[in-house]
């Protein structure tokens, strides 16, 4: 018999693309910095392949892994047990595997509200929030920021409907209004936070904003979880108008982090974790 303490853990991202996935970089850093014997390896699952991996993954003892895009609802019906913030927000980032059984969690959205803690000038609950975007990551970020007690979420997109429907299925109350990015840009001195969630300013579209920021009021903070390019043409915008400016990167870190512990029950350190993220990103903080 082989005594299995002495083998390497394996975990691992599926997705597709993930060529270019910081994870391994990041996840690999912290085993190492924690003396845990354990490798992180970037698996290219195509949409076919989803469940074949799921098997796999059993299979092979993979103790657990990230699921990003375009896996993160399709994981669902595959898993043994979802937790009940990823069953509410209806996607899965994290898996583990606890002796065979795999239990799907959300770290996005709390990853995102420990990424601007360290920024807020006034509690959640007493600030007026304004979101862009009704998308997978924005659905995590607003029921996760409402969990945590904020109130005053408007959600402007697009398809106003989207945003409509996400604030209907919202597990915790709030006072929030769906609307047009027309609409929001003329109430922008209303809010306190703007949380950018669209991928309007990705590369390669770095020039395109969501919305304009004229109205904006320059004690705001303004986050965009977008990290390439790590500052955004509307992040650039928001501190020429003085207001306090947050990139993706913090999320991207903070996400993974929370993943970890999951895996391992250690938190490994989010600042050396993010050191490598800008390292590899060729850039600095906002
Ligand atoms: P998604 O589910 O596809 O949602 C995309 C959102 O962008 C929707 O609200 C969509 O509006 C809007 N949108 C896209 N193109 C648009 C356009 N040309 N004009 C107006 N609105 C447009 O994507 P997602 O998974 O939420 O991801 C969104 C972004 O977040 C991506 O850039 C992703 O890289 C980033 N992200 C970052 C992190 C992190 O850790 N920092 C984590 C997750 C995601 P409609 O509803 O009208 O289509």
């Amino acid at each position: 018999m082989t005594d299995s303490r002495t083998l390497t853990n394996v975990f691992g991202v599926i997705g597709c693309p993930v060529g270019h996935s910081m994870s391994p970089a990041i996840h690999n850093h912290a085993f190492r910095s924690l003396n845990i014997e354990a490798f992180y390896h970037a698996f290219h699952v195509e949409k076919g392949e989803l469940e074949n991996a799921i098997i796999g993954i059993k299979a092979l003892g993979i103790k657990g892994c990230n699921v990003t895009i375009p896996h993160k609802e399709a994981v669902i019906p595959l898993l043994d047990e979802i937790e009940s913030t990823a069953k509410a927000i209806g996607a899965v980032n994290t898996v583990v595997n606890e002796n065979g059984k795999l239990i799907g969690y959300n770290t996005d959205g709390k990853g995102f509200i420990s990424s601007l803690k360290p920024y807020l000038t006034a509690s959640l609950e007493e600030s007026r929030i304004l979101m862009i975007g009704a998308g997978g990551a924005a659905r995590a970020i607003y029921f996760s920021l409402a969990a945590e007690g904020a109130r005053e979420i408007d959600l402007c997109n697009r398809t106003v409907s989207k945003a409509e429907r996400l604030i209907e299925e919202c597990p915790a109350q709030t006072r929030s209004r769906a609307l047009s990015l027309q609409a929001a840009e003329k109430e922008l001195n209303n809010y306190d936070i703007i949380v950018q969630t669209t991928s309007i300013g990705m590369h390669p579209h770095v020039e395109e904003k969501p919305l304009n920021l004229e109205n904006i009021k320059s004690s705001a903070i303004v986050t965009d979880i977008i990290y390439n390019p790590i500052k955004t043409a509307f992040l650039k915008e928001a501190e020429e108008k003085g207001c306090t400016i947050l990139d993706g990167t913090g999320m991207f870190v903070h996400q993974a982090a929370l993943a970890f512990e999951h895996w391992t029950g250690h938190f490994p350190d989010v600042s050396e974790m993010h050191d490598i993220v800008m390292k590899k990103l060729g850039g600095t903080p906002c």
